[in-house]
């Protein structure tokens, strides 16, 4: 049954796709568009195509970027024998506001979840593996403390340890199960700077 035109139903059916967007969201979301002015409407559709279009993995560390290496690998300053290994991208973000790491990251895009059904292949695993044929020095496991990521952190250091390469695991502090990205900058510091070496 529509109730409204079926440009709208459409409309609140793939806003609610979104995720964290109910029934009710997705209508409010749909009748504000509908009563903004097509400048607006058309500019949001655009930023929406145009970060799809453009946005893609860096080369080396798998982080979101518009750039075939993103800004931080292209950066000869940063240290690139130090890599810190994060969930995703928001995770990276969250330790560069900080402004006190210099080395460079990688990105898994997810953690281990047997639960979830997410094995070692469905994150940017074997392209870390690939990264340690360089010359790194130290890998810092910064994965949540959730027990995914305490799961992904112990597998990471189960394969590159063997290897003779430093592997440490950034300070808990970082309350369990947290978003890495709603920690405070004081806390990431301390997590970084209290890591144990695995
Ligand atoms: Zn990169």
């Amino acid at each position: 049954m529509d109730y409204y035109s079926s440009y709208i139903s459409k409309l609140i059916e793939e806003l609610s796709k979104l995720p964290g967007v109910g029934s009710k969201s997705a209508q409010r979301l749909a009748f504000h568009i509908i009563n903004r002015p097509i400048e607006e409407v058309q500019g949001l559709a655009d930023a929406i195509v145009q970060a799809k279009e453009k946005v893609r993995y860096c080369k080396e560390c798998y982080t979101l970027t518009d750039q075939e290496i993103c800004p931080i690998c292209a950066n000869p300053a940063r240290d690139h024998s130090t890599i810190m290994v994060v969930e995703n991208t928001r995770d990276l973000a969250a330790y560069e506001k900080t402004g006190k790491f210099n080395g460079v990251y990688h990105v898994l895009h997810g953690a281990i979840s047997p639960m979830l059904g997410i094995g070692p292949n469905e994150i940017k695993l074997k392209e870390l593996m690939k990264r340690m044929q360089g010359e790194i020095k130290e890998v810092i496991i910064a994965t949540n403390s959730s027990l995914e990521g305490e799961t992904t952190a112990m597998y990471i250091s189960k394969l590159i340890k063997p290897a003779g390469i430093k592997v440490s695991r950034i300070a808990s502090g970082v309350p369990v199960g947290g978003d890495l990205e709603y920690i405070d900058e004081v806390t990431l510091l301390r997590a970084l700077e209290g890591r144990v070496e695995l």
